[in-house]
């Protein structure tokens, strides 16, 4: 059996016709198997759903407990029609897992989802899955793309907070994974007083709390006097009225994307923190060298680039063109 009989682009999304399922599917379909929990990858309303027991729980959360007609939480080898998946961890949020599918005769195939490969406090890191074919995001796949280490930009932002002790700190980070990121990174850089959360950011941040993650005290961000001079809010909260409650506040944003100088200043940003749960472009380089795959495919983001790395090292490689990933949070 071919990598193309095992796993090929439709319009729901990824299919495998030995298996008879979508991975990450953009539209209804009768059985999903799902990466993460982030809303252009985990969606309502398939017929059944396999995925870590966090996605699971995560997308009850987003969605209500009814949000599937079933729920299987992947552990260990699972037979799904003439396949055997297994989940790994991705490095990329709570829950995040690689799928690995293995035909019953015919090439290995691990699609990685969003990964990252640098330690986050709030999930388990990146497991290398030997495959044959390695599908990979090119979300950052670039050279330019270079993320810098979060303990820097961390600093950075208490530097602010020393330099400016009177101005409240707005930081948007999306609701699941970049907000609970920033709140650890932000413990470990040794903040420990409450830490104020706007309210869209709470059933999430109390599920991470829950699964064990330490996220030290946390306060809703309501009042206009609260007792916290770091704000950690979605991005949505910066266009509406709330955050006109805020007396001359530092506008932050925590994003891999703030490596985009004009990003930073289209959005108002003053303090633009370069924190992603993405692959940077040594970090994808040096993830295709380590796994060796006899072939890459590659999904949303700058696949040229990374399509021209494979050439010269000789590794095939090809687009898979998925649409609907556009609004990935980052
Ligand atoms: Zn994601
Ligand atoms: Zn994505």
């Amino acid at each position: 059996m071919r990598a193309d009989d095992i796993l090929h682009p439709t319009e729901a999304g990824l299919y495998c016709p030995p298996g008879d399922f979508h991975i990450d599917p953009i539209r209804p379909v009768a059985r999903a198997l799902i990466t993460h929990g982030h809303g252009d990858h985990a969606r309502a309303g398939h017929g059944a759903v396999l995925a870590t027991r966090q996605t699971l729980e995560i997308m009850a959360i987003r969605y209500g407990a009814d949000f599937a007609g079933q729920r299987q939480v992947a552990e260990g080898a699972i037979r799904v029609g003439d396949t055997t998946v297994s989940f790994h961890p991705a490095g990329h949020i709570l829950g995040s897992a690689q799928i690995a599918v293995q035909p019953d005769s015919g090439p290995r195939i691990v699609v990685s989802g969003d990964y990252c490969r640098r330690a986050n406090p709030v999930c388990a890191p990146f497991q290398p899955v030997p495959c044959d074919v390695f599908v990979t995001e090119a979300t950052f796949g670039l050279p330019v793309f270079r993320h810098p280490d979060p303990a820097d930009e961390m600093a950075r932002l208490l530097a602010s907070m020393a330099e400016f002790p009177d101005r409240p700190h707005l930081i948007g980070a999306y609701a699941l994974g970049k907000a609970q990121r920033v709140i650890a990174l932000a413990r470990q850089a040794g903040i420990d007083g409450p830490i104020a959360i706007h309210g869209a950011l709470q059933r999430l941040s109390d599920y991470h709390v829950e699964q064990g993650i330490a996220l030290g005290p946390l306060i809703p961000a309501t009042a206009a006097d609260v007792p916290a001079q770091l704000v950690i809010a979605p991005p949505s909260a910066f266009a509406s009225a709330w955050v006109q409650r805020f007396r001359d506040p530092v506008i932050g944003f925590a994003s891999g994307w703030m490596q985009v100088r004009a990003r930073a200043r289209q959005r108002g940003v003053e303090l633009p923190l370069v924190i992603s749960d993405h692959v940077d472009w040594p970090q994808v380089t040096a993830t295709i060298r380590e796994l060796a795959p006899a072939e890459v495919w590659i999904t949303h983001g700058a696949e040229e680039g990374l399509m021209r790395w494979c050439a010269l090292e000789g590794i095939p490689s090809r687009p898979l063109r998925l649409v609907g990933y556009e609004d990935e949070p980052e």
